[in-house]
């Protein structure tokens, strides 16, 4: 509208100026206002895809077409998981510049680090053509999903549970064994998910390993938190395990939706404690080395075991047993509720000792005192005695 205003003052002028004998002065007023940059481009995009190519990239490709040639394409993109600040990568792509161009981007993970399966991520381009015109496309949508295998898919409250190999009822004692344990969880700790969760149940560990670019051998099941994402590996022949670390994983996802900040995370010793904790019984194998190190003196402080434990296997084992008694001190003598609070707290961005101040009574060096000599009573005086 303004524009067209504009046009017709030009008209005017250059009629007005021609009636006056002016006419040499004004012609050129037409042609400027042609060759300012315009708003309206004529540029429009063929084609705009992305193609995964899992774990490992995800390549992103347009092709663009106008009257006059494009100069510039980026490519913009951000990833859908939890954060405190959206991250957007913009890619200024290289093409020869022409009325018709093609460009393309490959986001290599190998550099970078892999997405979990089922991620979306959003992208759209920006495109500039010789006048300046300027394109800015509608997002799209693409799934970085594994899609070397057919997955089923079967849903309950929170949780969505994709398998592709065994039985119906082996993935719904699977999703059953994951409702249970969540509603065990939120009796003894008053925590619960508040955002849906993905399951992905590989049929063992080396088709799992196969989703990850930077896997640990000894990985048996993983939560991406900020993803709401789990992978693990289970079979009808390691269930029993599987139902436990599933359990355990899951545990993990309530402590990073119930606590999550800008600040800090929780210790370690809790998480791990937490989720150990969730399993059940501890087991005999992690009692045996709790008992002797108990029995030997040899203990990792509270403080410790607040930062990543041990990469020693064995140490790292013994931090998990302790990590487990020190949650079940907390539980079995405080209750739910106090262990509610304390979660609330993290969730605050309180520091460790502040938290455990606030809602116990003691700092984590009171904590470990309280909780050794109740670990002493119940697996060597009992023990004695029994
Ligand atoms: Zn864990």
């Amino acid at each position: 509208m303004f524009k067209k205003a504009i046009l017709l003052i030009s008209i005017l002028i250059v009629i007005l100026g021609f009636m006056s004998g002016m006419v040499s002065s004004y012609p050129l007023e037409v042609v400027d206002y042609r060759d300012a940059p315009s708003e309206i481009s004529s540029i429009s995009v063929i084609t705009s895809k992305a193609t995964p190519q899992f774990p490992e990239a995800l390549v992103f490709e347009v092709q663009a077409g106008s009257d006059v040639p494009i100069v510039d394409v980026r490519l913009h993109f951000s990833v859908e998981c939890d954060s405190f600040v959206k991250v957007v990568t913009e890619e200024k792509l290289n093409f020869t510049s022409s009325t018709k161009v093609s460009a393309s981007y490959v986001w290599d993970m190998r550099y970078t680090g892999s997405l979990p399966t089922g991620t979306i991520v959003d992208y759209w381009w920006t495109i500039t053509d010789s006048t300046g015109g300027k394109l800015t496309t509608e997002h799209q949508k693409v799934y970085f999903s594994d899609t070397r295998y057919s997955w089923k898919s079967m849903q309950q409250d929170k949780i969505t549970l994709y398998w592709y190999s065994g039985s119906d009822a082996f993935a719904q004692r699977l999703l059953n064994t994951a409702i249970q344990g969540l509603s065990d969880l939120e009796a003894s700790t008053g925590a619960s998910l508040s955002r849906q969760v993905s399951i992905y149940v590989y049929s063992n560990t080396s088709d799992m390993l196969g989703a990850m670019l930077f896997a640990q051998e000894w990985t048996g099941g993983v939560a991406f938190t900020s993803y709401s994402t789990i992978i693990i590996g289970i079979n009808d022949f390691n269930i029993a395990w599987g139902e436990r670390a599933l359990v355990h994983e899951l545990t993990h996802m309530v402590n990073y939706q119930m606590t999550s900040n800008p600040y800090n995370h929780i210790p370690v010793w809790l998480d791990e404690g937490l989720a150990m904790y969730a399993e059940g019984p501890l087991e005999s194998s992690f009692k045996e080395i709790l008992v002797s190190a108990l029995a030997s003196d040899k203990l990792f402080s509270v403080r410790s075991m607040s930062s990543p434990f041990s990469t020693d296997s064995n140490l790292a084992r013994q931090e998990y047993a302790q990590s487990y008694s020190i949650v079940d001190f907390l539980i079995s003598q405080y209750g739910s509720t106090k262990m509610t609070a304390l979660l609330a707290a993290f969730r605050q961005g309180s520091t460790y000792d502040d938290a455990m101040q606030a809602v116990y009574g003691f700092d984590m060096d009171g904590l470990y005192q309280a909780w050794l000599a109740f670990a002493e009573q119940k697996y060597i005086t009992l023990s004695q005695a029994g």
